[in-house]
């Protein structure tokens, strides 16, 4: 099909052209003198984006799956016990990945739609006085209904319930989109791919360590070899690694990380929030409804859709992708079938927002859903007109 890719699923995202010309050169020798002053730019840039001093980056090539390992091989022996809570796709597969390495798992089973309840977690907490649980693992964006749950409460109903458990997050469809606070919300392990908010293609891990992390994984007796962080962070601090690294990614990180930067990171943020509630305006005034429940904890990089009783949210991604070119999401685990995804995170603009809102449109009326044409494409425009007006206003104050 002629024309691009419309690639509007939560992740992979579309990679600039800026960042493809970053990669675009001869791979060079990972162990050669050129390498510690990108790898140092690519760590501290990282730092800020996870908006930290105290923690300390770690990097494989990998992707997100490989970061939930290491978060947990480093932190927890296994025999201990960890608190999950099971909101969606993601936040359950967390859970069972560190059941599957022999952690003792308490996985709170919740609606898919919901976020983790800071007041659960405060009373699951208080009520272990023993202290067996050794972490709490949260999702901060569950990438399967589109919630983004409230860590700054979370990390406070672990502080009020005075309970020691370290704080491991998963951030991959949040951080580079999302407000994410490492430092200030006291985490201690934030986990994330490259193919979402950092915008570069699928391929390498990215955890950020905080110090009570580190100080866990010299006592964890959990075996491990090529995840083990020690010997990562010892050669990273020199500008090297203890494996050959994914050096053309690390050219990429580097440039998406000067482009965060650039825009700046509270820009970025409020450009993704203007941009998703353009998407929910559409999608309201198309006659759908989305699938998060509290309008506070809506997610501001990706918005999941349930279509009407009787319709298929699969034939909706179908058609989106035959007819359109377009790629949505579909719905994942027990949501196969009732809701799609619409991705609007990493490097997007407003045209982009509008043409996948038109395309959303024209997906359902191909799959049998009664939509009015133009009336989400109308929404999104009027939005997007008048909060852009109100935008210039605040400015001009
Ligand atoms: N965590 C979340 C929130 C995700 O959205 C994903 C993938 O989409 C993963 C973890 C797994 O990451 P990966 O597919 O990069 O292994």
């Amino acid at each position: 099909m002629p024309g691009r890719h419309f690639l509007q699923i939560p992740g992979p995202t579309n990679v600039p052209d800026r960042i493809l010309r970053a990669m675009d050169r001869p791979v060079p020798d990972h162990r050669g003198p050129g390498l510690p002053a990108l790898v140092g730019e690519v760590l501290s840039g990282l730092k800020q984006v996870f908006q930290t001093t105290r923690g300390e980056i770690v990097l494989y090539p990998g992707s997100g799956t490989a970061a939930w390992e290491a978060s947990l091989v480093n932190t927890v022996s296994p025999g201990e016990r960890v608190l999950a809570f099971n909101i969606g796709h993601f936040s359950h597969l967390y859970a069972d990945c560190a059941r599957r390495l022999g952690v003792a798992v308490d996985e709170v089973d919740l609606p898919w739609g919901d976020g983790v309840p800071p007041h659960l977690v405060r009373e699951r907490l208080a009520g272990d006085t023993a202290h067996a649980y050794r972490a709490v693992l949260v999702v901060h964006n569950e990438t399967s209904t589109g919630v983004a749950s409230d860590l700054r409460a979370i990390r406070e109903a672990m502080r009020s319930a005075g309970h020691p458990a370290l704080l491991l997050v998963d951030v991959v469809s949040a951080l580079g989109s999302l407000d994410f606070r490492f430092d200030e919300w006291e985490v201690d392990v934030a986990l994330t791919g490259t193919q979402k908010g950092l915008m570069l293609p699928p391929g390498m891990a990215i955890l950020c360590a905080g110090p009570r992390a580190i100080e866990a994984g010299a006592r964890s007796t959990a075996p491990r070899y090529y995840f083990d962080w020690r010997p990562v962070l010892e050669e990273t601090r020199r500008g090297y690694f203890p494996y050959t690294p994914a050096t053309l990614m690390l050219y990429g990180l580097r440039e998406a990380v000067r482009m965060l930067l650039e825009e700046g990171l509270p820009t970025v943020f409020a450009r993704h929030r203007r941009l998703a509630e353009a998407v929910r305006r559409g999608v309201t005034a198309s006659g759908l409804s989305i699938l998060c429940r509290d309008p506070a904890l809506v997610s501001h990089s990706l918005t999941a859709v349930v279509v009407p009783a009787g319709a298929d949210a699969e034939a909706v991604v179908r058609a989106a992708a035959q007819r359109l070119n377009l790629a949505l999401g579909t719905g994942l685990g027990r949501l196969k079938g009732k809701a799609f995804r619409i991705g609007h995170l990493g490097s997007l603009n407003e045209l982009e927002v509008i043409a996948t809102m038109a395309g959303v449109e024209m997906a359902c009326a191909a799959s049998g859903i009664r939509v009015p044409l133009g009336a989400g494409v109308a929404a999104c425009q009027r939005f997007l007109m008048e909060s852009h007006v109100a935008a210039a206003q605040t400015a001009a104050r």
